[in-house]
């Protein structure tokens, strides 16, 4: 059991009514370092990014941007229209610039799909990235699908399809691979799934985490982006912050049926962009970049898998296989949640998630992202630590 003193429980009280203000989701680490004080952030292992694609895009902007004084540019004047900036994903993605709809972020696109093209009654399946059910219609019906933990969070598609049918639903999601679980469902049965559902309104495929999932020995991206081609329905959302290091940039992009950008473009979104995303999304064209990005990609799965030997050595926990860029972590010795996340960080500077609010979660949960080696091993011997 986790004991905090009288001066730890002060910083505690301050935190909590900052964490009140952020709703679900986490406060920022600018606004917890700066309202509560005796906190120090070392390793931020509670919002999911990539630091190696971090430190790779800042060696291009710098370059590109900063050295050749380009950057006045791109901060005076207007970036391109949405339609123009999908037309640098064009290539990359394999699909035409008019299936492509770019969002200030994938936060933005989930907003205006569940706003404009849910019709009555939408399945989310549980746990999952909380938006989905947070940003539902009032006149819309969230029916939920839960995944159990005795199953490690694998997907049943004949239950998924059988809830489908039998509530009606018009809108599906499915995070592929699941934030915060990391399940991860194959291609194969996404297709099989897709089939099934030819009459839904929408598919909805959060593909937010896919950079980090793999099927095959060479680490090919398992994305279902190709599927758009034979299912007009399909819509796949994809977050850029992940998996390239760079969730300050606001930059996210879907592919879905060409009608339904128009619909989005025709009052709305004209320049929801900025011009570091539309810098972004060109760096993301040139093959240089991606071919350093595909190695520290691949570098960066090879380690999470070691963060996960580490992970699994404490026996106090139990560590959720994963597809994705963190660990959903069961606590087994009665540690509640929260405490344990704030042990980390007061004692620690290590800021891990508490899953304590997710809902479709039953037990004592943290999320733990992978992150550079030696911040792995700190959080592992932080964890290690605080069930002595
Ligand atoms: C983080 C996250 C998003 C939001 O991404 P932004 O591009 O930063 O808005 C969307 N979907 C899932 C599943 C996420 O985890």
């Amino acid at each position: 059991m986790i004991i905090f003193s009288s001066e730890e429980q002060a910083i505690i009280e301050q935190y909590k009514r900052l964490k009140a203000a952020a709703g679900t989701h986490s406060p920022s680490i600018s606004s917890l370092t700066e309202t509560v004080k005796g906190i120090t952030v070392k390793t931020d292992a509670c919002f999911l990014s990539n630091p190696y694609a971090t430190d790779l895009f800042l060696e291009y902007f710098q370059r590109d941007l900063i050295i050749n004084k380009r950057i006045r540019d791109v901060l005076e004047f207007y970036p391109t229209q949405n339609r123009g900036i999908a037309c640098h994903l064009e290539g990359l993605l394999g699909v035409p610039a008019n299936n492509i709809f770019i969002g200030n972020g994938a936060i933005e696109i989930i907003q205006a799909l569940l706003h404009r093209f849910t019709k009555k009654r939408m399945l989310v399946i549980l746990p999952t990235f909380s938006p989905y059910y947070e940003f539902a219609r009032s006149d819309v019906e969230v029916f939920y699908h839960t995944l159990d933990k005795e199953n490690f969070f694998i997907l049943n598609t004949e239950k998924l399809l059988h809830d489908i049918v039998e509530n009606k639903i018009d809108t599906l999601i499915i995070v592929n691979p699941n934030n915060p679980d990391g399940s991860y469902i194959p291609l194969a049965t996404l297709y099989n799934v897709l089939k099934e559902c030819g009459a839904l309104e929408q598919v909805i495929i959060d593909e937010s985490f896919i950079h980090f999932a793999y099927e095959e020995d060479s680490f090919a991206i398992p994305t279902c982006v190709p599927f758009c081609a034979q299912f007009s329905n399909l819509v796949v959302v994809k977050s850029m912050s992940k998996d390239f290091g760079i969730a300050g940039v606001r930059a996210g992009y879907a592919v879905m049926n060409e009608n339904k950008v128009s619909a989005l473009l025709q009052n709305g979104y004209l320049w929801n962009s900025n011009g570091i995303a539309e810098y972004f999304f060109k760096l993301m064209g040139r093959k240089e970049f991606l071919t350093e990005y595909e190695q520290l990609r691949c570098r960066y799965i090879k380690e999470r898998q070691f963060f996960y030997e580490e992970l699994s050595q404490i026996s106090q926990i139990l560590v959720y296989p994963t597809s994705a860029n963190f660990f959903l972590v069961e606590l087994l010795d009665g540690t509640k949640a929260n405490d344990l996340a704030l042990a980390l960080l007061l004692r620690h500077g290590i800021y891990i998630r508490s899953a304590k609010d997710k809902k479709g979660l039953s037990g004592e949960f943290v999320r733990v992202a992978s992150r550079r080696l030696d911040e792995n091993k700190l959080i592992a011997h932080a964890l290690k630590d605080s069930f002595v």
